[in-house]
C-alpha cells in the first residue's frame, strides 16, 4: 500500500500498512531506465523485524485453528485481486525487474494460479491409518502446521517464488514473514496487498522490506521461527541455514549451473531453439537457465553457425516495448557481475558473439548487454563452472555421452538439466545418469510447473524437501501419531 504523492510503500505488520522505526526508504529503480523511481520501500529495522515474527507468532493458534475451507476462500480471493489487475502489476515488475511484459503478465497470472492450486491440494492433505492388534484402539497420523514461516525469495521471479512458498505455508495453517529482494519489492508489496485485500486475519501474513544485513538474522534465527522457506544464492542460503537453530525446518533453493547435452542425432534447429529460449529469456537470469552446453564434436561446428546466426538476430531493448527478445540485467551488480564473467571467458576461451556491455540513446540509462556465446571452453574454466546468472553461454565440446555426463555432472551445482536427442537409449539414461533435480529430454532446462515438485541436488538445494506441488505441503507440516483408546 502506498502514500500516493510520495510514491511510498509500506511494510505490511499484524494487519497494518506501517512505516520502519527507522524512519528511513530504500529506491528501486527500473534497471531499463535508471531515471524511472518505481518507489521506495521501507529501510526496515531488527525492531520492525521482531514485530512482524511476534505478531506471526501471535496470530498462529487461532490460525491454525480456522476452518480449511476458509483459509481456501482467502487464498482464492487473493488470486482474484492478482488476476483483476494483472495488466497493471505486470507493468510494474517489468519496470522493476526489467523482464518483457508479456513474461511479467504470465508470472503475475502463475502466481494466481498457484494459490488457486494450494487452495485445493491443501484440502486433500491428510494422515493414515494402521492396521494393529488391539480392537479397542485407533492408530493415525494428522499433519500440523510447524508456527511461523520465514520466506525470503530472490527478484527473478520477484512474485511466483513468493507465491509458491506462502500458499502452502498458510493453507496448511502456519504463519508467515515474507521478504522479498530489495531489488524487486514492488510486485511482491501487491502481493501483501492481495492478502489484505482478500481479508486475511491480522498477523497471520506479515511483509517486511528492507537489507539483510539489518533484518536477516531477525527473522530467521529466533526459535519461534520454525520453518524457513529460502531462494537465493547458494552463499546466503549456506549462510542461513547454519545460523539457525535445530529445531528450524530450512527448505533452501540456491544457485545452478545448468547443462543442455547436444547428441550427434539432435535436430540442430531444435537444439539452438532450446539453447536459446533456455539461455537467454529473463535475459539469463532464470536460475534454472541453460548456462553450458555440452556438444558432440561431429556436430558442433554447425551447430555453432545456426547458433550464433540465431543470437544476432536477437533484439535488446526495454522489456516494455513490443518485438524485444531480452531485456535489461535486473541491477547494476548483475551488470557488473556479468561484466566480470565476460572478462574472464574472453581470456579463457574464444568469444563466438556477442561480448559486449550495449551503449548509446536509451541503451545509456540502463544494464544492457548483449547475449554472448563462448566456445573452446574446458572444464576446469571458471565459466565452465561458476554460476554467471546472465546471457552467456559456455559452448564444450565433448566425444561421447559418457563425457558429456561426466563433465555435465562435474560442478557443485545440479539443479536442472536437458538433453537433446530422439536415440531412446540415452533418453532412458538420462535421468539415471545426470545429477539434477529437475531432468528434461528435448526441452528448455528453464520451466517447471506448478503441480509438479521442484528443486536441486547437491549445492543447488538443501538435502530435505522439495518445493511446489504437493511436496509444498509437506516441508510446511509435520506428522503427529496419535493413538486413540478406550
Ligand atoms: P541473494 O542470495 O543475494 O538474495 C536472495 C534473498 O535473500 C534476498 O531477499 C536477500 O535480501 C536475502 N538474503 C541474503 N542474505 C541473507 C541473510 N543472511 N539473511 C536473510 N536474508 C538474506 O540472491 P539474489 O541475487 O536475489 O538471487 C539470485 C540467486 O538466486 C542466484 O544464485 C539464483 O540461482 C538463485 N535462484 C535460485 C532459484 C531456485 O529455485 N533454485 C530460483 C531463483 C533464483
Amino acid at each position: 500500500m502506498s502514500n500516493a504523492a510520495t510514491n511510498e510503500y509500506r511494510n505490511y505488520i499484524d494487519g497494518e500498512w506501517c512505516a520502519s522505526a527507522s524512519g528511513a526508504v530504500f529506491e528501486n529503480r527500473n534497471p531499463a531506465d535508471t531515471t524511472d523511481l518505481v518507489g521506495t520501500f521501507q529501510a526496515s529495522t531488527a525492531e520492525d523485524a521482531e514485530r512482524a515474527v511476534a505478531a506471526a507468532s501471535n496470530a498462529f493458534e487461532e490460525w491454525k485453528r480456522t476452518p480449511i475451507s476458509q483459509r481456501a476462500k482467502i487464498l482464492n480471493a487473493a488470486a482474484d485481486y492478482l488476476e483483476a489487475n494483472v495488466d497493471r502489476f505486470a507493468d510494474e515488475l517489468t519496470r522493476e525487474e526489467g523482464k518483457l511484459l508479456s513474461a511479467s503478465k504470465g508470472e503475475v497470472r502463475r502466481s494466481a494460479q498457484t494459490l488457486r492450486f494450494y487452495a485445493v491440494e491443501g484440502q486433500t492433505l491428510c494422515g493414515e491409518t494402521f492396521p494393529q492388534d488391539d480392537g479397542k484402539m485407533i492408530v493415525y497420523t494428522q499433519r500440523e502446521p510447524l508456527g511461523v514461516a520465514t520466506v525470503i525469495t530472490p527478484w527473478n521471479f520477484p512474485i511466483s517464488i513468493p507465491a509458491r512458498k506462502i500458499a502452502p505455508a498458510l493453507i496448511t495453517g502456519n504463519t508467515v514473514v515474507f521478504k522479498p529482494s530489495s531489488e524487486a519489492p514492488m510486485i511482491a508489496c501487491r502481493l501483501a496487498e492481495a492478502f489484505d485485500h482478500a481479508g486475511i486475519p491480522k498477523g497471520v501474513f506479515n511483509f517486511i522490506t528492507g537489507g539483510s544485513g539489518k533484518i536477516g538474522a531477525p527473522i530467521t534465527e529466533p526459535p519461534v521461527v520454525r520453518a524457513i522457506s529460502f531462494t537465493g544464492s547458494t552463499a546466503a542460503g549456506e549462510h542461513i541455514h547454519r545460523s539457525v537453530p535445530l529445531t528450524t525446518r530450512t527448505q533452501m533453493e540456491l544457485g545452478g549451473k545448468n547443462p543442455l547435452i547436444v547428441m550427434e542425432d539432435a535436430d540442430l534447429d531444435k537444439a539452438v531453439t532450446l539453447t536459446v529460449n533456455g539461455g537467454f529469456s529473463l535475459t539469463g537470469q532464470a536460475c534454472t537457465g541453460t548456462s553450458r552446453v555440452l556438444v558432440m564434436k561431429g556436430v558442433k561446428e554447425q551447430y555453432l553457425e545456426k547458433l550464433a546466426a540465431r543470437v544476432e538476430q536477437l533484439s535488446v531493448g526495454n522489456g516494455l516495448k513490443e518485438g524485444i527478445d531480452l531485456g535489461p540485467l535486473a541491477s547494476e551488480k548483475q551488470l557488473e557481475n556479468v561484466l566480470g564473467y565476460i572478462a574472464v571467458g574472453k581470456q579463457e576461451a574464444r568469444l563466438v558473439c556477442g561480448g559486449e556491455r550495449l551503449t548509446g540513446g536509451d541503451f545509456d540509462k540502463g544494464y544492457y548487454v548483449q547475449p554472448t556465446v563462448f566456445t573452446d571452453v574446458t572444464r576446469d574454466m571458471r565459466i565452465a563452472r561458476e554460476e554467471i546468472f546472465g546471457p552467456v553461454i559456455a559452448v564444450m565440446e565433448v566425444d561421447s555421452y559418457e563425457q558429456a555426463i561426466a563433465i555435465a555432472n562435474d560442478v557443485p551445482y545440479g539443479l536442472s538439466a536437458s538433453l537433446v536427442t530422439n536415440d531412446f537409449r540415452y533418453i532412458q539414461r538420462f535421468p539415471l545418469d545426470i545429477e539434477a533435480g529437475t531432468v528434461k529430454v528435448n526441452r528448455t532446462t528453464t520451466g517447471n510447473l506448478v503441480n509438479a515438485p521442484f528443486g536441486g541436488v547437491k549445492k543447488s538445494s538443501t538435502s530435505t524437501f522439495r518445493e511446489s506441488g504437493r511436496a509444498g505441503l509437506d516441508f510446511f507440516t509435520q506428522t503427529k501419531t496419535v493413538y486413540l483408546g478406550t
